[in-house]
C-alpha cells in the first residue's frame, strides 16, 4: 500500500495471497488494508490538497504527462505483470497498458483546457465569471478486467484537475494496478497526492465510501455494488461517476459482410475472456443470415487458442478466478436447461496445464431467446449467445430489451440500418461496423440505466473532477440601487 509518500505493510499486518489465474498459483502477497489504513491514506491526501490545488495546472500536468510517457517506455513490463494478476493475453495486455499510458497523455492536455466561463454582467462596471476548483479528495475504485487503464482513467483526470486520490483497486488485481502507483512515485509526485490502500471492498472500498472527507467517487465495478455505494453517497450529497455492468447486443443486418462480422463478434465476445463490461454478450442476428453466420462463428470460436497469456500466440486467457470459473459453469449449464442449442465450447479444458488454471471454453449457444438467464445476466466470461430477430427493428427492440445500457454495435452496409441503431438503441456507445468493445480516450465512455451514470474519458471528464465556482465582481466602488442606504 502506498500511504503518504511511503511503501506500508497493512497497519494490522495481514496480507492475501495474489494468485496467477493461468496456473492457479500465488505468485506475490498484498496487504490487507482496514479503516486504520484507509483514514491515513484520506488525511495524507487531505494534507496535500491545498499545494497540490496551488499548483499550477501545467505542473501538474507534467507529472501525469511523464508517467504515461514512463509506462509507454516500461510496456512490455507492466503488461506482464497484467498477465500474470489477471490472465489476459500478452498481446491484450500490452494494448490494455498502452491504453492507460495514452489516457495519461491525453489528460495532462486537459489541463490547458480546463476552460471556464465569462458571463456579460447585467450592471456596468461589474464582471461575472466562473472558475473551476478541484472537488478535493476522489476515491477511485476499480475493477480487476482491465486494471490498468480503468486505474488510470480515474487518476490522471483527477490529478490534473487538482484533486489528490485515494485509489482502492480490486483485490484481484491489486498487483498490477501498484505498477501505476509506482510510475507516479518514479516520476516524482509530491508526497499524498496518490495514495493506494488494497484490502477487501467490504472494508477498504467501506471505509473509504463512508469517509465524510472524500469529495467524490469514481467507481467502476458491478452495478449492485455501484447500487450500494450510490445508496451511501446519496445523504452527504457527495458526487459519483458510476461505471457499471453490461449485457451488450451486437446486431448483425442480413447486409453485412459476414466473415467482417464474424471476426469482430469473435473479439468483442472472447477478448479478456469475455471480461470486459463492453463484451458483445448477446448477438441479434437477421434471420437471413443466422445459420450462415451463426455456424461461422461458432467454428470461430472452437478455433481460437486458448492457453497461458504470457504465450505469444494465445487468444483467449483464463478467467480471473475460480469462482468466476464456476459462475461462467453455472451460466453454461442454464443456458443448456433452457433449451438454448450448445454449438461450441461448453466446459473447462482437461489437459494438465489448463485443467490446473481458471479456463472456460470460449462457449457459443445458438436459438437463443432474450428471456432466458444467459442473455439477462450479466455472465461477465466467454459464453455468448446468438439471438435470431426478424429484422432491424426487432433487433434493436431486442436490445433494448434489458436493465443494462453500456455498448451496442450494428454490422449493415445500409445508411437506414445505422441510424436506425444510432437513435433507437439505449445505450452510452453504439458502434457501426465495429465490435461493442475499442473505446477511444478522446471520446466520452460511460453506459445508461443500470449501467451506471456520469462519462468518462473525453473532455466531460473534467466536469466530475471540478466544480465551478461563480464570481461576481463589482469595480464601480459605488453603492447600488439596492443597498441599504445608512442612517444618518
Ligand atoms: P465489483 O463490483 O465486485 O468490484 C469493483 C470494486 O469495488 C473492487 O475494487 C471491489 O473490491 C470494490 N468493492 C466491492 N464491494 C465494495 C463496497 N461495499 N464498497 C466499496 N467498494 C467495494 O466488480 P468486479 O471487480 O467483479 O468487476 C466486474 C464488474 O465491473 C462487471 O460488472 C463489469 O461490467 C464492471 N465494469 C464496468 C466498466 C464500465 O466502465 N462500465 C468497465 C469494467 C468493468 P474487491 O475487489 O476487494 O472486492
Amino acid at each position: 500500500m502506498y500511504i503518504d509518500g511511503e511503501w506500508v505493510r497493512s497497519s494490522s499486518g495481514q496480507e492475501f495471497g495474489a494468485v496467477n489465474p493461468a496456473t492457479g498459483e500465488e505468485f506475490d502477497r498484498v496487504p490487507k488494508g482496514n479503516d486504520e489504513d484507509v483514514k491515513a491514506a484520506v488525511d495524507a491526501a487531505a494534507t496535500a490538497q491545498k499545494a497540490w490545488r496551488d499548483t499550477p495546472a501545467a505542473q501538474r500536468a507534467d507529472y501525469v504527462l511523464k508517467a504515461g510517457l514512463l509506462i509507454r517506455e516500461t510496456l512490455d513490463a507492466v503488461a506482464k505483470v497484467d498477465v500474470i494478476n489477471v490472465g489476459k493475453p500478452i498481446k491484450e495486455a500490452r494494448r490494455e497498458v498502452g491504453n492507460a499510458a495514452t489516457a495519461a497523455i491525453y489528460f495532462s492536455g486537459l489541463a490547458r483546457r480546463m476552460y471556464s466561463n465569462v458571463v456579460d454582467s447585467e450592471q456596468p462596471k461589474k464582471f461575472t465569471m466562473t472558475v473551476r476548483r478541484p472537488v478535493g479528495i476522489v476515491g477511485v475504485i476499480t475493477p480487476w478486467n482491465d486494471p490498468a487503464s480503468l486505474g488510470m482513467w480515474g487518476i490522471a483526470p483527477a490529478l490534473v484537475t487538482g484533486n489528490t486520490v485515494v485509489f482502492k483497486p480490486a483485490s484481484n488485481s491489486a498487483v498490477i494496478s501498484a505498477e501505476l502507483v509506482k510510475v507516479y512515485e518514479k516520476v516524482g509526485l509530491p508526497k499524498g497526492v496518490l495514495n493506494m490502500v488494497t484490502g477487501g471492498g467490504g472494508e477498504v472500498g467501506e471505509a473509504l465510501i463512508r469517509n465524510r472527507k472524500v469529495g467524490l467517487t469514481v467507481f467502476t465495478g458491478e452495478s449492485s455494488t455501484g447500487r450500494h455505494i450510490a445508496e451511501v453517497n446519496a445523504p452527504m450529497f457527495r458526487k459519483q461517476v458510476m461505471e457499471l455492468g453490461g449485457k451488450n447486443a451486437l446486431i448483425v443486418a442480413d447486409d453485412a459482410e459476414i466473415s467482417v462480422a464474424v471476426h469482430a463478434a469473435l473479439y468483442a465476445s472472447f477478448s479478456s475472456a469475455g471480461q470486459k463490461c463492453t463484451a458483445a454478450s448477446r448477438i441479434i442476428v437477421e434471420k437471413g443470415i443466422v445459420d450462415k453466420f451463426s455456424r461461422a462463428f461458432a467454428e470461430g470460436a472452437s478455433k481460437l487458442v486458448v492457453g497461458n497469456g504470457l504465450r505469444e500466440d494465445v487468444e483467449v486467457g483464463p478467467v480471473v478466478s475460480r469462482s468466476q470459473q464456476k459462475k461462467s459453469l453455472e451460466y453454461i449449464e442454464s443456458g443448456t436447461l433452457d433449451g438454448a442449442v450448445l454449438l461450441s465450447g461448453g466446459g473447462v479444458y482437461e489437459d494438465p496445464e489448463r485443467k490446473r488454471g481458471y479456463f472456460v471454453k470460449p462457449t457459443v449457444f445458438g436459438s437463443v431467446t432474450n428471456d432466458m438467464k444467459i442473455a439477462r445476466d450479466e455472465i461477465f466470461g466467454p459464453v455468448t449467445s446468438i439471438i435470431p430477430a426478424k429484422s432491424v427493428d426487432e433487433a434493436i427492440e431486442i436490445a433494448n430489451d434489458t436493465e443494462y445500457g453500456l455498448s451496442s454495435a450494428i454490422y449493415t452496409k445500409d445508411i437506414g440500418n445505422m441510424f436506425k441503431a444510432i437513435n433507437g438503441i439505449d445505450a452510452g456507445m453504439t458502434f457501426v461496423n465495429q465490435g461493442t468493445v475499442g473505446p477511444e480516450v478522446g471520446a466520452p465512455f460511460g453506459g445508461v440505466k443500470s449501467s451506471g451514470f456520469g462519462r468518462e474519458l473525453g473532455d466531460e471528464a473534467i466536469e466530475h473532477f471540478t466544480e465551478k465556482k461563480t464570481v461576481f465582481i463589482d469595480y464601480s466602488y459605488s453603492d447600488r440601487p439596492w443597498y441599504f442606504t445608512p442612517s444618518s
